[in-house]
């Protein structure tokens, strides 16, 4: 082979690299793009978002040659209670009507009205109330929604203090909500077996539920949460699917973490596979910003994988930083540690400061971590067949 000719084929070599990297970024990007996106309306509980979502989900996996992980069905139903706001949602203050999601949020566990009246302080100079309708007003420096279980007895409007500079005097709302004692939420699981010891898991999990909508109008897209949590999970099932590990690798999506970690609890008391034989899980959740590196969840409960970490990212420089954290009851890792499964939880650091409000959108997350972080878990995961 002359000179010109091995020049060429090294050319190639890094060209197809860098093309493969940029497409997994680009796969990400659509992912991400696709969950937030108003077909999903959030992932939750109106306009069937979040069914759509597991679809879209199972869909991937099923294109990527991923099997469904009990060889059956990628789904893995359960069921809870929700308060949802499927209609109409709202509200006038000092006879204003206000932006849905912007100005103004329902609290997740209100119960829906249609009243009008005067406001009186309340319990301090941020609360409003009107105690005969049942309805109070919080002035709020950040809007930031949940799901609720349950529904309440009032209607909690919490107001953007920074874009409502009035006194609240006056209310008029108009709100429905439906509370759903049974909703049917999935889990979605596949896997590529193991090329030696296809009875030894490896894990990665992400929840894809979000908050769902508020009224006909508001959803909340959810792209770095969790959104990009997904993207990560089927960007890991896509790599692995074309280059199947020693051990089997397992990839788990979650509903109903918003609700309180509801799937991975659900998926724990009725394992697909046997726990014990998991060696590692590693849960993303909101991992679509980075500029400040990422946090690691239980590194101090699995001191020698953090410690693997640590030297991958000192060696490789992929990451800002790799920060310790220890347990916490923040997402879908929680179940798994503590029955005993070793478990990571990682979130990126730095960025956008979208949560839980409308403003976490596609548009707006910057991925600057995604492909680090995407290479830092391969580099991660070589570790764990090589033990
Ligand atoms: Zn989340």
């Amino acid at each position: 082979m002359n000179v010109f000719t091995r020049f060429t084929l090294v050319a190639l070599l890094i060209l197809s690299h860098s093309f493969a990297q940029a497409q997994d970024l680009a796969y990400a990007k659509q992912v991400v793009q696709t969950l937030a996106s108003p077909e999903y309306w959030g992932r939750g509980y109106t306009h069937d978002g979040m069914k759509k979502a597991s679809n879209y989900i199972a869909g991937e996996l099923k294109r990527l040659g991923l099997e469904p992980l009990d060889g059956k069905s990628y789904l893995q139903a359960f069921n809870y209670p929700v308060n949802t706001f499927p209609a109409q949602v709202e509200v006038s203050i000092n006879g204003k009507l206000l932006v849905t999601g912007v100005d103004y949020i329902i609290t997740h566990d209100s119960l829906g009205m249609k009243a009008q009246g005067s406001l009186v302080v309340g319990s301090d100079s941020n609360h409003f109330e009107n105690k005969d309708a049942h309805v109070s007003v919080t002035l709020a420096s950040k809007l930031t929604w949940s799901v609720a279980k349950k529904v309440s007895d009032r209607l909690e409007i919490q107001l953007d203090r920074a874009r409502f500079t009035e006194t609240p005097t006056r209310f008029e709302v108009n709100v429905a909500n439906q509370f759903v004692p049974n909703f049917e939420a999935s889990n979605i699981s596949a896997i590529v077996k193991g090329t030696k010891d296809p009875n030894r898991f490896v894990v990665f999990t992400a929840h894809y539920d979000h908050l769902g909508g508020m009224g006909e109008h508001t959803y909340f897209p959810g792209a770095n949460d969790n959104a990009s949590g997904d993207s990560m999970v089927l960007g890991l099932a896509k790599y692995f699917a074309a280059h199947p590990q020693p051990y089997s690798m397992v990839f788990i999506f979650f509903a109903g973490e918003e609700a309180g970690l509801l799937g991975s609890r659900y998926f724990v008391e009725h394992p697909l596979m046997d726990l014990k034989k998991i060696r590692f899980v590693t849960n993303f959740d909101m991992v679509g910003t980075g500029n400040e590196g990422i946090t690691v969840v239980n590194a101090t409960e699995f001191v020698k994988e953090f410690q693997a970490m640590q030297a991958i990212n000192a060696e490789g420089k992929y990451l800002a930083a790799v920060n310790s954290r220890g347990t916490a009851a923040n997402s879908d890792h929680y179940w798994f540690a503590k029955n005993g499964v070793p478990a990571f939880f990682i979130y990126t650091l730095g960025g956008i400061k979208a949560y839980h409000d409308v403003f976490d959108r596609s548009a707006t997350l910057p991925f600057t971590a995604w492909e680090n972080l995407f290479k830092f878990i391969l580099k991660f995961n070589d570790g764990l067949m090589n033990e």
